[in-house]
C-alpha cells in the first residue's frame, strides 16, 4: 500500500470516528432492573410450554412483563415454537426434567438423561441451554443437588405457589397470587392452566399498579450469587 493511500485511509477512520453517532444508536438502551433498588417479582410457569403459551406470551409482550419457564422435554419437543418465542421475547428458559419423575425416587442415571434430554431439545428448539433447574414437584435430596452441580445449575423452588393448578379458578389464583406477592418473590403457575392464562392480563396489571416489575428468576436471586447444586429458597430441613 503506498504511503499516499495508508495516510488517506487513516483519514477516513478519524473522520468515522468522529462522526455524531446517528440518532437512533442514541435511543436509551433499556436499563437492566435492579431488584436491589426496585419491586421486583417473578412469574414462574411449569410443565410447558403448556397449551396456552401463545396467548401468555401475547399477554407478557403486551405488557412489557418478563417470565420464566421451567419446561418439561416432552412438550418442548412438540411444540417447540413457544420455546423459541419464549427465548426471543427474553423470557428465561428453564429445565424441569423431560417427563417429569421425582427425581429424589430415581436412579441417578435416570436423573441424569432427563435433565440432558431437556437441556438437547432446548438447545434444538432456541439456540440456548438452560440454566436453572427446577426439579419436579420441587423435590431434590443430595444426589439431586451433585448431579444439578455437574449440570452447572443452582435449583430454584419457590417462595409461594399461586394454587392455580388446584382451584382453576380466575378470581381465586388473582387473590392467592396478591396474597402471597411481595418484592423478590418466586410465584408457582402453570401455563396449562386455562384460568391462569385468562387472568393474567388483570394480574399483571394490578401487580404492576401496585409497582411490581415483572422480571426473570434470573433477576430476582442476582443478589444470592447461587452456585451451581444450591437449592433455592431453601427447603426446611435441607442440609448440606
Ligand atoms: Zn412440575
Amino acid at each position: 500500500m503506498s504511503r499516499q493511500i495508508s495516510s488517506l485511509l487513516a483519514i477516513a477512520a478519524v473522520c468515522v470516528t468522529l462522526a455524531p453517532a446517528p440518532a437512533f444508536a442514541q435511543a436509551p438502551k433499556k436499563e437492566p432492573v435492579d431488584c436491589e433498588q426496585v419491586k421486583c417479582i417473578a412469574l414462574t410457569f411449569d410443565d410447558g410450554p403448556g397449551k396456552y403459551a401463545g396467548t401468555l406470551l401475547d399477554t407478557l409482550k403486551k405488557y412489557d412483563a418478563k417470565a420464566t419457564f421451567f419446561l418439561e422435554g416432552q412438550y418442548v419437543k412438540s411444540r417447540p415454537q413457544y420455546v423459541k418465542r419464549m427465548a426471543a421475547e427474553g423470557h428465561e428458559l428453564g429445565n424441569h426434567s423431560y417427563s417429569h419423575p421425582d427425581f429424589t425416587k430415581s436412579e441417578a442415571a435416570t436423573i441424569k438423561s432427563e435433565i440432558q434430554k431437556t437441556q438437547d431439545a432446548v438447545k434444538k428448539a432456541a439456540g440456548v441451554e438452560p440454566k436453572l433447574l427446577r426439579p419436579p414437584y420441587g423435590l431434590a435430596d443430595l444426589q439431586v443437588a451433585d448431579i444439578a452441580a455437574e449440570f452447572g445449575m443452582p435449583m430454584i423452588l419457590w417462595t409461594a405457589g399461586s394454587q392455580d393448578w388446584s382451584t382453576k379458578n380466575v378470581d381465586a389464583i388473582q387473590k392467592q397470587t396478591l396474597a402471597v406477592a411481595k418484592p423478590n418473590a418466586i410465584i408457582l403457575m402453570h401455563d396449562w392452566v386455562k384460568q391462569t392464562v385468562d387472568g393474567m392480563p388483570a394480574l399483571i396489571k394490578t401487580l404492576q399498579n401496585k409497582g411490581y416489575h415483572l422480571v426473570t428468576v434470573s433477576d430476582v436471586v442476582k443478589s444470592e450469587n447461587l452456585e451451581p447444586g444450591d437449592i433455592f429458597p431453601v427447603p426446611a430441613g435441607w442440609e448440606k
